[in-house]
């Protein structure tokens, strides 16, 4: 797979080249070219022009049979998305073939649909007027793409986070420049080429690749020719991004980062409460931002919950790496820190030797600590790998006391048999998403994000419409 620019519909690889290194075994897998300012500069000029062309000028209709076919053309290339997937980031063939390419899939297909839903979502209002002489008035509303849209995505779901800002973004009518992680740019790559084919217009989707810090990504994000900026990444780059954007008062959504508690109070379901925590630390080796990294146990339960969560733990097979050597690294660096703020190692805490092509990997074992105090760096810290910590708790309060003791607040889990319990808690945690008795069960129509440092704004169905488009009211006098 060549990672290529695609800018104004044609595809090119200027700029230094770097290294694409395979998370599996540290090989390389090719080069990716660094996008200059000027290359950045070319696509955003290249996405302007296509918003005169006939792109502004499209229906909904037209958007949503135009996402029909990216939808239908990321499914012919499926295997192509797949292995690019596997590649870029290591994790297991079965995960991308259920997750990320399926979920591509279904973003552009969800907002074709939606744009049936609410053909404009012109709301139509005749009423009197306020004050004593003005009159009766018709207002109305039309709803107006922001303009040249800058998508800037992280390495974790490369392809799934990207198109469900895309996805949306498109629909509304705004062209969109994306700027995916130098980590993983080969989806990117592809997606131009699927949307080359299905003949969106040139300039109405675009792809520049490079580093963030001092490159493509600043250059893209202080652009004075950007509207408006869709960002999943980590808590402290969003902050250098709405410093970089303040100059141009630059509109931002913002997906950040986590350190999601999970609740188990001693009345769950335990098999499903050991279950989901399994799934909802160790899924794609803790590299999800909404993988649980607290555990609070009741204290009732709480030994026999670590014991088993232990054991399923140091049975886990074919997790996947760390997406780079620096990655690994800083997830080391925390166990060994952990140590030294006194954790006590139930699963795990270390790198794995398996004797094979591996071992050149990126690779941490799932790990599972517990006895840390609550102001211990592993418990405050997001730490983006197989890791959480599990603490006991008394009381309900004290358990919602900890949950939400934390500059975080991006989804949380609680597992509770006891119905009045859970609808109790539930909306008294301080984050964007609670789960009930499950984890990362995602509706797409509901609202994602998270509170605090966690993000800005939400995404899904309406979510992203309204972000991805402006309301401009319509008052005629009658
Ligand atoms: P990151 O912030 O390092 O990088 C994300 C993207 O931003 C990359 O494309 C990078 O090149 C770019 N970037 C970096 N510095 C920049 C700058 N100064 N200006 C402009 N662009 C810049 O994040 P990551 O390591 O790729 O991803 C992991 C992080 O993402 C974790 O913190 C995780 O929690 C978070 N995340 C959040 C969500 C969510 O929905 N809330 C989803 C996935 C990941």
């Amino acid at each position: 797979m060549k990672a290529e620019h695609y800018v104004g519909g044609m595809f090119r690889s200027d700029g230094p080249a770097f290294p694409l290194i395979a998370p599996a075994d540290g090989t390389e897998l090719g080069t990716v070219p660094e996008a200059t300012r000027e290359v950045v500069d070319d696509a955003v000029a290249a996405a302007r022009s296509a918003l005169k062309g006939p792109w502004g000028a499209t229906s909904a209709e037209e958007r949503a049979a135009a996402l029909r076919r990216v939808a239908d053309g990321i499914q012919a290339r499926f295997e192509e998305f797949v292995d690019a997937e596997v590649a870029d980031t290591g994790r297991p063939r079965a995960f991308a073939e259920t997750v990320d390419v399926p979920r591509a899939v279904g973003n552009f297909r969800a907002y074709a649909d939606l744009l049936y839903g609410r053909p404009e979502r012109a709301y139509t209002t005749r009423v009197p007027g306020w004050s004593s002489g003005t009159g009766e008035a018709l207002n109305y509303t039309v709803r107006r793409p922001l303009g040249v849209v800058a998508v800037v995505s992280p390495w974790n779901l490369p392809l799934l986070l990207s198109t469900w800002k895309i996805a949306p973004a498109l629909a509304c009518g705004n062209a969109v420049v994306a700027k995916p992680s130098e980590e993983t740019p080969s989806t990117a790559t592809l997606l131009a080429r699927v949307i080359d084919e299905a003949g969106l217009p040139a300039g109405v989707f675009n792809v520049v690749h490079g580093h963030g810090p001092g490159a493509a990504g600043e250059f893209l994000t202080g652009h004075p020719g950007v509207d408006a900026i869709a960002f999943t990444g980590e808590s402290a780059t969003g902050a250098a991004i709405m410093r970089n954007a303040a100059d141009h008062v630059t509109p931002v959504s913002f997906e950040l980062g986590g350190k999601n508690p999970a609740l188990v109070f001693s009345d769950a379901d335990l098999e499903a409460a050991v279950d989901g925590t399994v799934r909802s630390s160790f899924t794609h080796s803790g590299q999800i931002c909404l993988c649980t990294e607290r555990v609070y146990v009741e204290r009732p339960v709480f030994e026999e919950f670590v014991a088993r969560l232990g054991e399923r733990a140091r049975a886990l097979d074919g997790y996947g790496p760390m997406i780079s050597a620096g990655h690994r690294d800083k997830v080391l660096s925390h166990l060994r820190l952990a140590r030294e703020e006194g954790a006590e190692i139930v699963a795990g805490g270390g790198a794995p030797r398996f004797g094979d092509a591996r071992d050149g990997g990126f690779h941490v074992e799932p790990t599972v600590l517990t006895g840390l105090p609550e102001t211990a760096r592993a418990v405050r810290e997001e730490i983006f790998g197989p890791v959480c910590h599990v603490a006991p708790f008394d009381t309900e309060d004290e358990a919602l006391a900890l949950a939400n003791d934390s500059r975080y607040g991006l989804a949380a889990t609680v597992w509770t048999r006891d119905l009045s319990r859970a609808h109790r808690v539930a909306p008294r945690v301080e984050t964007g998403i609670v789960w009930v008795n499950c984890w990362n069960l995602r509706d797409l129509r509901t609202p994602f994000g998270g509170v605090k440092a966690s993000g800005i704004g939400r995404e899904g169905g309406e979510y992203s419409l309204d972000f991805f488009s402006e309301p401009v009211n319509v008052c005629v006098q009658i």
